[in-house]
């Protein structure tokens, strides 16, 4: 299979588009062009239902839609592709718009970056001990944008935005001297987006038996068993890949694909089928998260059957996520406590062996903070309805697994919206402080 993409200059193009309403072009051109968007021929051809394209999960996962932009957002962008204006100015327009959409969330920029000699990386990020994030510069886009993607500045030109490095050497040393780090993921962008010769710079240094490092698992972030499967199955460099993937599972390394699907349509096609038997056949692990969003995927019917879809296919679901706090999330947002509903109702539905599962989790400045539900809870004479929270990974580890409490608040869809309840700070707000601070100093 040939990738053909299409972006907001020539979607017009797309056979399936052509039928539509001009209503429904304009919006998708108008949205189009603050927001990334890039679509390709296997989705439109296998993934979406055109009879009903505007319920379609995948549609609206891919092709942006007119509500993503507030009403006033939208006209301002409508009247600037109607005024002959250059690439330049409609970009000045389009970046007024997106700079209000909060376009880097959980202190990204500022927090977690490292240093080797004094020298900050920034194509890494790393967090939580014992995995570091690394971000290489050829794998910094997709093979298809999704709408509520929480990464869609760096695919718009935001300046600054865009983590990347050009070389493995500082993450070596970086990796050398950091033996607490045992896991490293490949992310993006979608790192499947490289070819292989770049790919393979990337993973060398880690099949020499001789290297300092302390790597015992590879991630790979990525969304193209989803949007690309043929990626393992007749691109060029499809039987490489799978080559190096076995070497690097025969050198003793665990190799996990995070592998991004947003709804069980995703997983009935045969091509994906067969990526992820040829992968599995290897020994490479794949595991499977997405978070929840309106419109796609806010159905608890269909987590259970994508949970058990997965496993009969071989995966592992391994997170359940809340729509992060930037971009269009008016749009996709749903409320932490509907958040939850869907998941403890999915969950029930399934047997333990999708409850490796977890969730609802919610990636912010401090850690993972997940929802473990809505109860009443008695505490020192005091009566009040809470959210239960815990940390699945904080900044400091001490903070992970500890039970928390914040005031039930019908309306709150991030950890933003959440305020402590029995006192008025977090037990982490204090030193959470320090590293802000400490962070803004450097
Ligand atoms: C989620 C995440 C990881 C990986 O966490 P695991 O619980 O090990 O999957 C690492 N770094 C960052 C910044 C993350 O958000």
């Amino acid at each position: 299979m040939k990738y053909k993409a299409y972006s907001v200059h020539n979607f017009r193009k797309i056979p399936q588009i052509e039928n539509l309403p001009e209503e429904e072009k304009e919006s998708i051109e108008i949205s189009g062009n603050v927001f990334p968007f890039k679509v390709n021929n296997y989705v439109i051809d296998e993934l979406i239902d055109w009879e009903n394209f505007k319920t379609d999960p995948i549609f609206r996962l891919t092709f942006p839609q007119k509500e993503m932009l507030e009403e006033e957002d939208y006209e301002k962008m409508k009247a600037a592709l109607n005024s002959n204006l250059d690439r330049m100015e409609l970009k000045e327009v389009a970046d007024s718009i997106r700079m209000k959409l909060n376009p880097h969330p959980a202190g990204q920029m500022e927090m977690n970056v490292p240093e080797v000699d004094g020298e900050k990386l920034p194509g890494i990020q790393h967090k939580y001990d014992q995995t570091v994030l690394f971000f290489p510069s050829s794998g910094q886009t997709c093979h298809s944008y999704c709408t509520f993607c929480f990464r869609w500045a760096q695919f718009v030109g935001l300046d600054g935005l865009k983590f990347a490095m050009r070389e493995t050497e500082g993450l070596v040393r970086y990796l050398e001297e950091h033996h607490e780090v045992t896991d490293l993921l490949f992310t993006g962008g979608d790192p499947m987006i490289m070819s292989f010769k770049v790919f393979k710079q990337y993973i060398d240094p880690f099949l020499d038996p001789n290297n300092k490092t302390n790597i015992q698992t590879i991630r790979i972030g990525t969304k193209s068993l989803g949007f690309w499967p043929y990626k393992f199955l007749t691109d060029r460099d499809a039987q490489d890949f799978l080559d190096l993937f076995k070497e690097i599972v025969d050198s003793g390394i665990n190799l996990t694909i995070m592998a991004h699907f947003n709804h069980i349509n995703e997983l009935k096609t045969p091509a994906v089928k067969e990526a992820v038997n040829k992968l599995i056949e290897i020994g490479v692990q794949i595991r499977t998260q997405s978070p929840l969003i309106k419109g796609i995927n806010d159905d608890a019917d269909m987590w259970a059957r994508m949970w058990r879809e997965q496993v009969n296919m071989g995966m592992i679901p391994y997170y359940m996520f809340v729509e992060r706090d930037t971009g269009a999330r008016h749009y996709f947002e749903v409320p932490l406590e509907k958040t939850w509903e869907i998941f403890q109702q999915a969950y029930q539905q399934v047997s333990g062996i999708c409850r490796t599962v977890r969730g609802p989790s919610m990636s912010c400045t401090p850690g993972k903070v997940q929802i473990l539900g809505v109860e009443d809870i008695q505490m020192n004479g005091q009566k009040e309805k809470v959210f239960v929270l815990q940390m699945l990974q904080g900044r400091n580890p001490d903070w992970v697994a500890r039970p928390f409490f914040a005031k039930y608040d019908p309306n709150a869809s991030w950890m933003d919206d959440l305020k402590p309840a029995f006192g008025d700070k977090f037990f982490f707000d204090d030193e959470m402080e320090a590293f802000e601070k400490e962070a803004l100093a450097v």
